[in-house]
């Protein structure tokens, strides 16, 4: 009933979003509007160890709260950005953004941001990672950028060049919705990639799923010999993060832990699991 209620929601916004917003040219001036008014703002989704349960990190997901039409999703807002090369300068914004809350949380976790192909083509990316790491404070170990394999497809000697620099400076790059592209296996190996995440829908197939389970196994012992981390997305269940633990993947990231929230969310689970270890060490000492 749920996904029923959410899906008719999600119907209802998009016929009064296309009432509203009839071109391409509406929505460059709604979504230019919403960056003069600040009506974006960053959800943080943890990332948990899925031996220790502990939040090693978090990825940034941006949010829209339109003045009438509420909030309008990233799987419609971020399309049209890329597609008027908004991206540009909304990406710019959510890594800065992101990064200056991040730097002061009482526990330093790692932040991922979902960075666009255009964000390397048109726009400037290490001057933008730069001066959010130097503006935050923010070391260039605690951060990751995300990136899908499509940015690797078509531009791939200019856009692994500038991901080579990123590297260099201490920047991690992960390759996002893994399995979901059309990335070939070998070169997987040449990129400078250090994280692997692999998609949802994969583990949407777990447990009873066999294509889905095999596919993964695969996608951790290549990740493994070729010395890659790996992020399993869209964990909704104790069984599926058990399997994934059991298969050998460090890292989990879905509902069952967490759904994307403010800041003042992901503080207070750090602060929670701060106090936790605290006094067991009190205790144990
Ligand atoms: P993504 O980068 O693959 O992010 C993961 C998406 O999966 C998020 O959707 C998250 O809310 C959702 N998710 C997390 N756990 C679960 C789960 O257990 N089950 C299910 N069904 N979903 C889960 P969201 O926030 O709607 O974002 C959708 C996509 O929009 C992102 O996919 C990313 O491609 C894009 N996006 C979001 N923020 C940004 C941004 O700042 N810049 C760029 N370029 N793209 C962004
Ligand atoms: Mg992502
Ligand atoms: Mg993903
Ligand atoms: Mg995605």
């Amino acid at each position: 009933i749920a996904s029923d209620q959410s899906g008719n929601r999600a119907l209802a916004f998009s016929k009064e979003m296309d009432t509203r917003i009839k071109s391409k040219q509406d929505m460059e001036i709604a979504l230019r509007a919403a960056l003069a008014r600040e009506e974006f703002s960053v959800h943080y989704q943890p990332q948990v160890d899925l031996e220790t349960g502990e939040i090693t990190g978090v990825e940034a997901l941006a949010r829209w709260t339109h003045p009438e039409l509420g909030s309008v999703p990233p799987g419609k807002f971020i399309p049209a950005a890329e597609e008027t090369g908004l991206i540009v300068e909304l990406g710019r914004w959510i890594l800065h953004a992101a990064a200056r809350e991040v730097a002061n949380w009482p526990r330093p976790v790692r932040l991922s941001v979902n960075v666009s192909a255009l964000q390397f083509e048109l726009g400037d990316i290490i001057a933008d990672v730069r001066s959010a790491l130097a503006q935050s404070g923010l070391p260039p170990e605690r951060l990751q950028v995300e990136i899908t394999e499509s940015l690797l497809v078509t531009e791939t000697s200019h856009v692994t060049e500038k991901l080579r620099v990123l590297r260099a400076e201490g920047v991690g790059i992960a390759l996002d919705d893994f399995g979901t592209g059309y990335s070939s296996l070998s070169y997987l190996g040449r990129l400078p990639v250090d994280t692997i995440k692999i998609d949802q829908s994969f583990v949407r197939g777990l447990p009873g799923d066999g294509e889905a389970s095999a596919i993964i196994r695969a996608v951790l012992m290549l990740s493994e010999s070729l010395g890659k981390h790996v992020v399993a997305e869209g964990i909704e269940n104790q069984d599926q993060a058990w399997l994934l633990r059991l298969a050998g993947c460090k890292t989990g990231q879905g509902y069952f832990f967490s759904r994307p929230g403010p800041a003042e969310d992901i503080v207070v689970k750090l602060l929670a699991a701060e106090h936790d270890r605290l006094s067991t060490v009190m205790r144990m000492g």
